[in-house]
């Protein structure tokens, strides 16, 4: 038996090489890493904390060996033969496999413009060390985007009492994944707290004196980041013939077109029950569709139906976005000690929820609101809003209700 290669040994990668094990699987597992390092958690790249940098590492040496898996590190997979059932590492070795994960992840999409090149992204723990090292009071930065990077880096820049300014295609920050009125709140508190946005306004040219956009105004920059979204890392996919799009296309089981290679993580696009194709860029979605391609690659044939999360920490405060919540729902506010919460409801039926509020204050009612989701409830938007009414009471007369339905 040739055993089981993961491709890419970021949170995705690391994670589906233990549930292997996990699963009983007592093959070969060999985990590829175009990084030096151990493999690395990369939210906290953008939240260093007491202004270092942090390098919070997903498992020791000693767990990868306890638990039998031959992590090759600095080394890129260049070439797969799914037919063939081989992939060809930069340093010319040849490994075989019986089944293949690619959990090559995403990369910074890059600005175009003339001098594109002086602008520094923010993905990997070498991009963190380059920005934050140059970081002190006064500094002038302009930051490229303002999306869940651009913001985050602003606000920890604030806190180091640089200059910033936050450039923006778009004619408000955080439009794509926060709820619109998450958005304006963090939109408001990174004014309130200094930061300088250029929105609806795109980049013509950087240079050494700062960044000039598209309206002929000139944004003065010591340092420029760009944090204008990611790409998936589809290269070796396209390059060995599977199926590509925005993204590694897979089924629900997280099977590409080849039905030796797996997909999971930043890099691919999942088929969703209703029609369609779907790819998250999050840390939980990395972890739990790693957990579903492992044990599918392991013998299983689960299907992946987790609800999308994720979280951001600007300042002090916290978001939390559990599900996909979309325009066209019906929103219902709820105050909670420390911030609020919204909750979205589709025909009745509740599918996403999200909180601001101070630091983790509204984890526990993220996490209720997860399980109402779960339990497919359709709570009374009345009950909802009421904060004397507990989310667990909800949560039971939803189960009480599916039990009894059945
Ligand atoms: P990646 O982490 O991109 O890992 C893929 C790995 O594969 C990389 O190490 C890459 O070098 C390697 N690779 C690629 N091609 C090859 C190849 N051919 N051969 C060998 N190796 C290869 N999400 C949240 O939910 N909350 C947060 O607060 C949050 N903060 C973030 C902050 C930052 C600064 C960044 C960059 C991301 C953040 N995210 C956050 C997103 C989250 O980190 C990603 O969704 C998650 O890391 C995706 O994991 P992945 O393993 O799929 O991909
Ligand atoms: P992002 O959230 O996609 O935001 C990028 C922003 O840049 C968007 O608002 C985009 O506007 C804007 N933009 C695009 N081109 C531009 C241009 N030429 N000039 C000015 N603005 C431009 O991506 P990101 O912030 O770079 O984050 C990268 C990845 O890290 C994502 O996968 C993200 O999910 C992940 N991440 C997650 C978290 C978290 O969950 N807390 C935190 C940090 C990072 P348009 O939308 O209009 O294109």
């Amino acid at each position: 038996m040739d055993g089981i290669v993961i491709i890419g040994a970021g949170e995705c990668g690391t994670r589906a090489a233990f549930t292997l094990r996990e699963a009983g699987y007592s093959g070969s597992v060999t985990l590829v890493g175009s990084e030096p390092h151990l493999p690395y958690e990369r939210p906290p790249l953008s939240k260093p904390m007491n202004g270092a940098v942090q390098m919070k590492l997903i498992c020791a040496a000693e767990a990868l060996e306890a638990a039998g898996i031959d992590y090759l590190a600095g080394l890129s997979a260049s070439k797969l033969n799914a037919d063939a059932g081989t992939v060809t590492l930069s340093d010319g070795r040849v490994l075989r496999f019986e089944k293949l994960l690619l959990a090559t992840g995403a990369r910074p999409r890059r600005l175009t413009c003339a001098g594109a090149e002086l602008a520094l992204d923010l993905r990997t723990h070498a991009d963190a060390e380059a920005i934050f090292s140059s970081v002190a009071a006064g500094l002038r930065v302009a930051v490229i985007g303002g999306g869940l990077i651009g913001m985050e880096l602003a606000s920890v820049l604030r806190g180091k009492d640089a200059a910033v300014n936050v450039i923006e295609a778009a004619p408000k920050p955080l439009g794509r994944a926060v709820p619109q009125r998450f958005a304006e709140k963090l939109h408001a508190r990174h004014v309130a707290e200094g930061v300088r946005f250029h929105l609806d306004r795109g980049v013509v040219a950087i240079g050494d004196e700062g960044v000039t956009l598209t309206d002929g105004s000139m944004v003065p920059a010591d340092l420029v980041v760009s944090a204008i979204g990611v790409l998936p890392e589809t290269t070796l996919a396209e390059a060995a013939g599977l199926a590509t799009g925005n993204g590694i296309q897979t089924d629900a089981c997280l099977r590409t077109s080849a039905p030796n290679v797996f997909a999971a993580g930043d890099c691919a696009a999942v088929a969703q029950p209703g029609g369609g194709l779907i790819r998250y860029e999050s840390w939980r979605n990395a972890r739990t569709q790693a957990e579903t391609a492992a044990r599918n690659m392991a013998g299983a044939a689960e299907t992946f139906t987790a609800i999308p999360w994720f979280w951001s920490d600007q300042y002090d405060l916290g978001l939390q976005v559990a599900g996909l919540p979309k325009p066209a729902h019906q929103r219902v506010l709820r105050s909670a000690a420390g911030g609020e919460l919204e909750f979205y409801l589709d025909d009745g039926r509740l599918v996403a929820a999200a909180g601001l509020g101070i630091g983790n204050s509204l984890a526990k009612e993220i996490k209720l609101a997860e399980m109402l989701i779960a339990a497919a409830a359709s709570p009374d938007p009345a009950a909802l809003t009421d904060p004397g009414v507990n989310l667990k009471t909800l949560l039971k007369s939803a189960r009480a209700e599916t039990f009894t339905c059945r």
